[in-house]
């Protein structure tokens, strides 16, 4: 029997599921994570209070996660309350539950592409219907043509991810605003990549308080170096967060990855101080790209798409026998790198010379 045979919906035939490759390589800049791993301090806290808990495992976890979400609201900052936050395995099982909570069979997601390929695969996963709409070709939105599709459209949701993934672009406020006036459903800003903004990139949480419908999306995957524990998180309305308890799976966040979560938030100071080793190493490859003659996009994240490639599977090939991973994602000809360490980039720099 194969998939074709079974009584699937009609809608996920022919689908692919998402699938960035998991490949053991030597440099592996290919999905977006923080190369450093914790430190042996971490690891010994982290242990110690797994070990604190694990007498306790045969109850079910905090099913609200009151303990981690003050902690995350105290992270955020901004003024933001335990009731305004929300947590979840992974910002993509944020997103879901929002998809499951606000969207739905009968209604619409827009989003503006090139952009993250798990929003359009999580609206459609919920029978929402999908409406792409577009970016300039520098890979900015156009705020004039976003009012006019979401007043188009009239969508249910409205995705905005800043910094966008792949291309690194992040929102300036005053699109984000412009969206929020124009939409009568919710605005999700993706911010997952927000603390490896470039200076002057305001998050979108400064528009909350005036703001009732916006959600903003968040994750430790990123700068929190923490991919590997699964915790996604956003800040909205008390009553958004009311909506997302209508849909969430009892028991959604373990005990085990709301304490692994809580020793991180404690080690930030530690994990976020990566961010601006990072930061610099990504200003780094814009620069050398360039030097190369290639084009490349700003970038405000932890990534940098570049190219253009006539054969870009022949150059992330080429890449990928001298032991480097990097993403074929995004528009025709782009290529995406991950930033890594110092000397992960210069085996990056190494093997694409080699390449080209
Ligand atoms: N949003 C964006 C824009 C991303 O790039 C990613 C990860 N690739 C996610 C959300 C999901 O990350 P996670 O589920 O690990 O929090």
């Amino acid at each position: 029997m194969n998939l074709d045979d079974l009584p699937i919906r009609d809608d996920l035939r022919g689908k692919t599921p998402y699938g960035a490759p998991q490949i053991d390589v030597p440099v592996r800049l290919n999905t977006n994570e923080n190369p450093y791993p914790p430190s042996p301090r971490l690891v010994d806290d982290l242990a110690e209070a797994v070990r604190a808990q694990a007498g306790e495992l045969n109850r079910y976890p905090d099913r609200d996660a009151t303990a981690l979400r003050a902690d995350l609201a105290a992270y955020l900052g901004h003024g933001l309350a335990t009731e305004q936050v929300w947590a979840a395995n992974g910002s993509n099982e944020v997103l879901q539950q929002i998809l499951q909570a606000f969207g739905g069979h009968g209604r619409t997601a827009i989003g503006f592409e090139p952009s993250y390929s798990m929003h359009p695969i999580i609206t459609s996963g919920t029978s929402t219907e999908w409406i792409q709409a577009s970016r300039e070709s520098d890979f900015s939105i156009d705020p004039g043509k976003a009012v006019a599709a979401i007043e188009e459209h009239r969508p249910d949701i409205v995705f905005l991810a800043s910094p966008n993934n792949p291309t690194g672009t992040a929102q300036p406020l005053a699109t984000i605003e412009a969206v929020l006036a124009a939409a009568h459903g919710v605005v999700v800003v993706d911010e997952a990549y927000a603390e490896f903004a470039r200076e002057g990139t305001p998050s979108a949480l400064t528009l909350l308080p005036a703001h009732p419908r916006l959600i903003v999306t968040r994750t430790m995957s990123k700068a929190f170096a923490m991919a590997g524990t699964r915790l996604g998180y956003l800040a909205a309305h008390p009553a958004v967060v009311q909506a997302l308890l209508l849909v969430r799976l009892p028991y959604h966040l373990s005990t085990l990855t709301q304490t692994a979560a809580r020793v991180a938030l404690r080690h930030r100071a530690e994990l976020l101080g990566t961010v601006d080793e990072l930061r610099r190493e990504r200003d780094d490859t814009v620069a050398w790209l360039r030097s190369k003659g290639l084009r490349v996009a700003d970038s405000d994240a932890n990534f940098v798409l570049f190219g253009r490639f006539p054969d870009r599977r022949a150059v992330w090939e080429g890449l990928l026998e001298r032991g480097v991973l990097i993403r074929e994602v995004g528009p025709p000809e782009w290529l995406r790198v991950s930033i890594g360490t110092g000397e992960e980039m210069a085996a990056f720099r190494a093997a694409l010379e080699g390449v080209l």
